[in-house]
C-alpha cells in the first residue's frame, strides 16, 4: 500500500476548532492496529503551481502562498496564516491527488487528509485554502485516460467550492449529501444535492443513501470516485448538526465502498472534516473509514 499523509499535516491554530492533530491521530492509530505500517506512509510534496493553477487562479494561488491575503480574505477561510498551514494545505493536494492514481492503479487510494470542498477558485473559505479533491479531479481527466469522475461528498457541510467548480462540467458528477440548514449558508449546485434536516439519525440517512448512491453509480459508471469522507456527520460535532452514530458512519461508508466495489468503480478516499468534542471520537471514525475501505477494496497482498 502507498498511503499519502504528511506529518506535517498537524499546524498549529491554537485552541481553533480544527484539530489538525486529528491527522497524525489517525496514522498512529491505524499502525497501532497494524491496519498499516510505517513503510506505507507516503510523503506527499507541496502541490507544484501548474497544478493549482488547473483548478485556482494565478491572483489566489500566488497571494496565498505568499502570505498576502487581506482580512477579508483571512475571515472567510477562517484559519490562520502561516508558512506552515500553507505548506500543509499545498502538501493535501497532492496527497489527494496520489490517492486517485494509486486508485487507478490498484482499486483504492488512501489519503489521510485532504477534502478541502469550501475552496473556490479566486478564494478559500470554511478552513479550505485549495481544493484538493478539484485539482485531482481535473489533473486525472487531463491525463485523458479517465473519461469521467464522480466526487462523492458525504461531509456534514455542503461541498460548495467543488460544485462551483464543476458546473457545467459533464465530466464531473458532484453528488453532496450534507446538512441543508448549515454554513455554507448560500448553496451552490451540485450534479445532485441532498440537504438533509438538522437532527437527521442512522435509520433515514442510511435509507437516503442507499436509494440515492448506488444506482447512480451504477448509471453513471465513473471511472474513478473520490470520497470526501467527512467525519462531522457524528452525533458529537461541534460544528454539526446530524446524528449520526460511530456505528451508523460506518455503515454510511460501506454503502460507499460495497457500491463501488459492486460496480468495480476505483475509489479515492480523503478524510473531509472532523469536530467532535473529544479528538478520540474523531480519529476514531477516520480510522475507521480507512480501515473499511481497505477491508473492502484492496487486493490482497502477494
Ligand atoms: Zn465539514
Amino acid at each position: 500500500m502507498r498511503i499519502a499523509f504528511s506529518s506535517l499535516y498537524r499546524v498549529d491554530m491554537a485552541g481553533h476548532v480544527f484539530a489538525t492533530e486529528k491527522f497524525l491521530g489517525t496514522a498512529e492509530r491505524l499502525a497501532r492496529l497494524k491496519v498499516i505500517s510505517s513503510a506505507d506512509l507516503w510523503e506527499p510534496p507541496e502541490s507544484s503551481r501548474k497544478d493549482l493553477l488547473s483548478v485556482h487562479t494565478p491572483r489566489w494561488v500566488d497571494n496565498a502562498v505568499a502570505g498576502r491575503l487581506s482580512p477579508f480574505e483571512m475571515a472567510r477561510l477562517e484559519i490562520p496564516q502561516s508558512p506552515e498551514i500553507v505548506s500543509a494545505h499545498l502538501r493535501a493536494v497532492s496527497g489527494t491527488l496520489e490517492a486517485c492514481r494509486q486508485a487507478m492503479r490498484t482499486g483504492l487510494g488512501l489519503h489521510i487528509g485532504g477534502g478541502s470542498h469550501h475552496a473556490f477558485p479566486d478564494h478559500g473559505e470554511g478552513f479550505c485554502m485549495f481544493n484538493d479533491l478539484a485539482v485531482a479531479a481535473r489533473k486525472m481527466l487531463d491525463g485523458k485516460r479517465l473519461r469521467s469522475v464522480m466526487i462523492v461528498d458525504l461531509d456534514v457541510h455542503q461541498g460548495n467550492g467543488t460544485a462551483f467548480i464543476f458546473l457545467g462540467d459533464p465530466r464531473v458528477f458532484t453528488f453532496s449529501m450534507h446538512q441543508q440548514d448549515l454554513y455554507p449558508e448560500k448553496k451552490e449546485t451540485s450534479t445532485l444535492d441532498i440537504g438533509l434536516k438538522a437532527g437527521t439519525r442512522d435509520e433515514r440517512y442510511l435509507a437516503i443513501l442507499k436509494e440515492n448512491l448506488p444506482p447512480l453509480l451504477e448509471s453513471r459508471h465513473p471511472d474513478l470516485v473520490i470520497y470526501q469522507a467527512g467525519a462531522d456527520v457524528y452525533e458529537k460535532d461541534r460544528l454539526g448538526g446530524l446524528k449520526l452514530s460511530i456505528q451508523g458512519v460506518q455503515e454510511r461508508d460501506k454503502i460507499v465502498y460495497e457500491s463501488c466495489r459492486n460496480f468495480k468503480i476505483p475509489v479515492a478516499v480523503t478524510l473531509g472534516g472532523g469536530y467532535a468534542a473529544e479528538l478520540r471520537d474523531t480519529v476514531e471514525i477516520h480510522c475507521n473509514t480507512l480501515r473499511l475501505a481497505i477491508r473492502c477494496l484492496a487486493r490482497p497482498r502477494p
